[in-house]
């Protein structure tokens, strides 16, 4: 089925919802994609910052269902005004679940993309970004600060400038990382004694972080490339790629530790068994512990649970991964309910990685609590 799809808002005074449905058809019988199942969404009154517009979501479930396979408006701005959303929903969902989306006015069309299309629409992108712009820094300080993953700030913890520059202090806490692996320390021992070492500077290392640390070959010199999937561009936060995909090129900045004690380092951390608890897992980046709101990770030790690694001496456990995902996509499927809509999407042979892009189209937050205490914050809804 093509959906076409037209919205008009109460402001509005550009061009109306025929005016709207009229280039989009002419656009289809110009490129020979009609189809005798067509159906016409309509949004009359709704701004294109909401993402619950009645029609846009009947369309949405549509898309999971399986039934849109092409989705057609006339402009971007149509489609939507949040950005964030929308180019998820672009560049994940349709492409995943296969449905073409044309959008006229910016000579867009899913399956001719190539590098021109892209970049009109990355422009387009641009022009409304700014909206985003509070809350993309939020979250660049916020995953600085609490997760230790430095992705979008692309220079990693020690070094600034694009790599040219060492920073002395933070310098030290790697060195002392390194040292502390090496030594043999565990990452949770690891991250409990520079906690305590560098008190003043109000730390908060994880076995995680420490994790991470000493995996990383760009403190030896190196660059490391390919590391994260070009999936979605503005969530490059929850796309690493598998190590094996990573490339390094050697000696292409100064080294905050040698050769020697990085490789120490990853010999000890191969022998920490019990520590091995930094996996991603399917909510990374969702899941936070309802009491003190720090993130849940995975225990390899409690299979397949969330805990909270800060509320308890030992890990506090919150959730098993797999109640907690049975009950987000309970929940979804409630949410397409209340507007009227059955949602039949078949999740069984989604991979994690699937599993994963799926959650964060549609959840923002979840605080988690012992006993399926649940809070879910989504994205459909918001302003
Ligand atoms: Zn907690």
């Amino acid at each position: 089925m093509i959906a076409i799809y037209a919205r008009i808002s109460k402001s509005d005074t550009g061009s109306s919802i025929e005016n709207q449905i009229g280039i989009v058809k002419n656009y289809l019988s110009s490129e020979e994609i009609m189809a005798d199942d067509i159906k016409i969404f309509i949004d009359d009154g709704y701004s294109g910052r909401c993402s619950c517009r009645p029609a846009f979501v009947k369309m949405l479930a549509g898309v999971a269902t399986g039934e849109i396979k092409v989705i057609a408006v006339k402009d971007f701005s149509r489609f939507g005004r949040n950005h964030l959303f929308v180019s998820e929903l672009t560049e994940v969902v349709f492409k995943r679940l296969n449905v073409r989306f044309i959008s006229v006015a910016d000579t867009y069309d899913s399956y001719k993309s190539n590098d021109e299309m892209l970049m009109a629409f990355r422009s387009i992108f641009n022009e409304y970004y700014c909206v985003d712009v509070s809350n993309k820094i939020k979250s660049v300080l916020y995953s600085k600060n609490v997760s230790g993953d430095y992705a979008i700030s692309k220079t990693v913890y020690g070094y600034k400038n694009a790599y040219t520059e060492i920073d002395a202090e933070e310098a030290e806490i790697i060195k002392a990382a390194f040292c502390l692996v090496a030594d043999g320390n565990s990452y949770s021992e690891t991250s409990r004694k520079l906690n305590d070492i560098y008190r003043d500077k109000k730390c908060n290392w994880q076995a995680s972080d420490i994790l991470r640390i000493i995996k990383n070959p760009e403190y030896t010199g190196s660059h490391v490339w390919n590391k994260y999937s070009s999936v979605s561009y503005l969530n490059k936060r929850g796309l690493v790629n598998d190590r094996n995909l990573w490339k390094i090129d050697s000696d292409v900045h100064e080294a905050i530790v040698s050769e020697e004690l990085y490789q120490k380092a990853n010999q000890n951390s191969t022998k920490i068994k019990s520590s091995l608890k930094s996996e991603r897992h399917i909510f990374s980046g969702l899941t936070k512990c309802m009491k003190c709101r720090y993130a849940l990770s995975m225990d390899k030790r409690k299979m397949g649970w969330l805990v909270c690694t800060k509320c308890a001496e030992r890990e506090q456990k919150i959730i098993k991964i797999d109640d907690l995902y049975n009950i987000c996509i309970g929940s979804i499927k409630q949410e397409f309910i209340k507007k009227g809509i059955t949602f039949n999407y078949d999740f069984e042979n989604d991979t994690q990685t699937d599993k994963r892009n799926f959650l964060n189209n549609f959840i923002k937050t979840i605080y988690a609590w012992a006993d399926k205490k649940i809070e879910i914050y989504w994205k459909f809804g918001e302003e």
